[in-house]
């Protein structure tokens, strides 16, 4: 018998969970020996994080442990990947050196803070379970504090969010929904709460119309966020942001700031990689790299070029999703010595939430707002939940 060829895939994030959960069921044992390593021994959903951030759902409930959606013949390994060595064929961790066969790179996002003066350091990233955490406390905690102590510092009350993309915009979404209950936790007078969010784009949400921005924007003003556009942060220090404005230096102050204007893929890209710009490496149509027919980068950290376009498919769970999908294909294709298939994008839309009872999409192609919007994407949250971990996950994890 021939010997069982070894499928590595670094990373249970929407891109290498998928890889593995179609895995599984297309390869037996005999057929192959597959290995998921991940640094933690769970899966979070990473784009549930704004929601834990704002404390409008608890951290736990965007965990699930890898273990629970793999069959027994999937070898877990809980390790931090250190190195790739993608000639030798064989990948470095915390937990052992493991050689493979075939590669599946799906190391997922960092926060990216484009070396901003003191933003590390001051400002709070909406970056993983553990940041969400932490922010949602440190909010709560400053009602409390504010509640509590005589001199009452309105700064605790004041929230500033860099960034209005899509995370930015969810987070701005939630924080509407958890403010009147805190407030009325604390017994805090809720017009004296300040979220402002700062974005440098003169327009925020560049790929929606007019009419979904000004939806978006009208809805969380309503709601008490005041918005600075074309406002580029420039540094971040122990009272808040520094913004340039005509020019001019201004410090915006608060007591819980948070960063939420950029992300790249995995440092270990550029350590492994050539031509990897912010963590991403442009990927073939089949989703392997240049050279090396039995890698492929998958998720955040690949840069998928749709073949006669210019511009990369932006990172998306979406994407990250349908790219494992196919990527399990292509290795039963290889496992078989066939050819590979050239990936294809399958666009359904896209909602960004605002908060649990609004939103603003674009679904195959039709605009929606409000609770429409909304419903979708309780839908496309739980969707993929049950693509990775089927009914039973879905019954668990689902938002019904
Ligand atoms: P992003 O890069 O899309 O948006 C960051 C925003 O921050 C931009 O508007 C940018 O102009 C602004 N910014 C950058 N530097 C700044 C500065 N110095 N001062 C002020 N503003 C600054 O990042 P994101 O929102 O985290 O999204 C990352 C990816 O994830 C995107 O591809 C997005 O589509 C995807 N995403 C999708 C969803 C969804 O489908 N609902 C949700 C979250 C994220």
């Amino acid at each position: 018998m021939a010997e069982r060829k070894k499928v590595l895939v670094l990373g249970a994030g929407y891109a290498g969970l998928q890889t593995v959960s179609k895995l599984q069921k297309q390869l037996s044992e005999e057929e192959a020996q597959i290995t998921l390593i991940n640094k933690n021994d769970y899966h979070y959903e990473s784009t549930w994080l704004h929601e834990a951030s704002a404390g409008t759902i608890s951290y736990e409930d965007l965990l699930y442990p890898v273990e629970s959606v793999l069959k027994s013949h999937v070898n877990f390994v809980r390790a931090e990947v250190t190195k790739i060595d993608r000639n030798a064929k064989k990948v470095e961790t915390t937990n052992g050196v493991f050689d493979f066969d075939i590669l599946v790179v799906a190391l997922g996002f960092e926060s990216e803070t484009f070396g901003i003066n003191g933003m590390k350091e001051y400002a709070f990233q909406i970056e993983n379970v553990h940041t969400a955490r932490e922010i949602s406390r440190h909010i709560e905690d400053k009602f409390a504090n504010y509640a509590a102590s005589k001199e009452k510092n309105d700064k605790d009350l004041a929230i500033l969010v860099g960034g209005a993309g899509f995370t930015g915009v969810e987070f701005l979404g939630e924080l509407t929904d958890r403010v009147p209950e805190l407030s009325s936790k604390y017994g805090v007078d809720q017009s004296k709460v300040k979220i402002t969010c700062v974005e440098a784009a003169p327009k925020m949400l560049p790929m929606f119309s007019d009419e979904l921005v000004n939806h978006a924007v009208s809805y969380l003003e309503e709601r008490g966020v005041e918005f600075k556009v074309g406002t580029p942060i420039v540094a971040a220090n122990e009272k808040g942001f520094v913004v340039k404005v005509n020019d001019e230096e201004q410090q915006l102050e608060a007591n819980t700031v948070v960063w939420a204007a950029g992300v790249r893929g995995s440092q270990l890209m550029e350590k492994s990689f050539e031509g990897v710009k912010r963590g991403r490496i442009v990927t073939n149509q089949d989703l392997t790299i240049d050279g090396y027919d039995d890698i492929f980068v998958i998720g955040d950290v690949s840069a998928f070029i749709p073949e006669g376009e210019e511009r990369p498919l932006p990172t998306t769970a979406q994407i990250a999703m349908q790219q494992g999908e196919h990527t399990a294909k292509n290795i039963k294709h290889i496992l078989n010595g066939e050819p590979t298939e050239n990936f294809k994008y399958v666009d359904r839309g896209t909602v960004c939430s605002l908060g649990s009872r609004d939103g603003v999409g674009v679904v195959y192609g039709r605009e929606i707002t409000g609770k429409k919007a909304a419903f979708m994407k309780r839908v496309i949250d739980t969707r993929a939940v049950f693509k990775i971990g089927g009914m039973g996950l879905a019954f668990k994890k689902g938002k019904f």
